[in-house]
């Protein structure tokens, strides 16, 4: 949004600007993060740029300097683990994930939650939540649905569509955690504060309202923190 005046700006032209209030540029687009390692980060970016983000890929961990929030894809949560454990990747992105709004979809939810099932293993351990893998079976057991959502009024605008691959069950949620969508009684859409996660790929549908309200939450964060040092991966964050 440009709040150029444009009496002022032609007295700046002129060199005139003693006087001149100082004036608001262009607010820049908030840069988010999509781990690349593996998975569908390609639809996740498309889906970043779409609602007017600049998704920047994320390979190494050195990466997450300066990024305003983070996509954490779906995939293979087993082979992200393997990745993630060199290099100090994993301690990196708990980091991260822990000041900075950060978005886990399928794979991405299995690895921000605090306990993971089916079989257990590793996780950033983050979202209060105990989500159990592969729970509605193998890939031929994939599924397109539709839910409601609860993500306030400018988005509750009818169902969204959500395609389930291999897909997580999130079992169990904590206290500080709002369900946003369900299936079937369980939690597809969740939020803690800062946090985002879901057990569907929102990326593969047309319908954007799940990365506007993510982007929404990155914009938020990003106001709430105006004298954050750019090149700090441990932002603070006011929950909201
Ligand atoms: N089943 C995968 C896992 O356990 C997740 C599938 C997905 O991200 N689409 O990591």
């Amino acid at each position: 949004m440009v709040k150029t005046n444009p009496a002022w700006r032609a007295l700046r032209a002129e060199g005139k600007t003693a006087n001149l209030p100082e004036e608001k540029t262009e607010t820049a687009k908030p840069r988010i993060g999509v781990l690349a390692i593996q998975g569908d980060y390609d639809a996740h970016a498309s889906a970043l740029q779409d609602v007017g983000a600049e998704p920047v890929l994320v390979r190494k961990p050195e990466q997450l300097k300066g990024l305003d929030g983070l996509i954490i894809p779906g995939g293979e949560s087993t082979t992200f683990l393997k990745f993630l454990e060199r290099d100090g990747f994993l301690e990196s992105l708990r980091a991260f994930a822990a000041g900075a709004p950060t978005f886990g979809t399928c794979a991405g939810c299995i690895l921000l939650a605090t306990k993971v099932l089916h079989p257990p293993q590793p996780s950033l351990g983050i979202l209060d939540a105990t989500v159990e893998r592969n729970a509605y079976g193998r890939q031929i057991d994939s599924s397109i649905e539709e839910t409601a959502t609860k993500l306030g009024p400018d988005f509750d605008t009818g169902p969204l569509e959500t395609v389930y691959i291999r897909a997580p069950r999130i079992q169990q949620v904590g206290k500080g955690v709002s369900v946003l969508a369900e299936r079937d009684g369980f939690p597809v859409l969740v939020r803690q504060g800062h946090l985002l996660a879901a057990t569907f790929h929102p990326e593969l549908s047309t319908d954007r309202r799940v990365h506007r309200y993510f982007v929404n939450m990155v914009g938020e964060a990003r106001d709430s923190t105006p004298h954050s040092a750019p090149e700090s991966i441990h932002k603070p964050h006011r929950k909201s």
